[in-house]
């Protein structure tokens, strides 16, 4: 199972989303991004994304 929480990318923010695929948890965090925190959605964005996944 993976998980992002988004504040470990430093904003002070409560969204979290797991999956036991990690390319759906990046799906969804990434579609948080875009709509809460005004990012782009694409590769750059998911990268980042990945570099913050955690096994839960
Ligand atoms: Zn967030």
């Amino acid at each position: 199972m993976k998980k992002f929480e988004c504040k470990s990318l430093g904003s002070d923010c409560q969204f979290s989303a797991s999956a036991e695929n990690a390319e759906e948890v990046v799906a969804k965090a990434e579609e948080h991004m875009a709509t809460a925190h005004n990012m782009q959605r694409g590769e750059e964005t998911k990268a980042k994304i990945r570099t913050a996944l955690t096994e839960a």
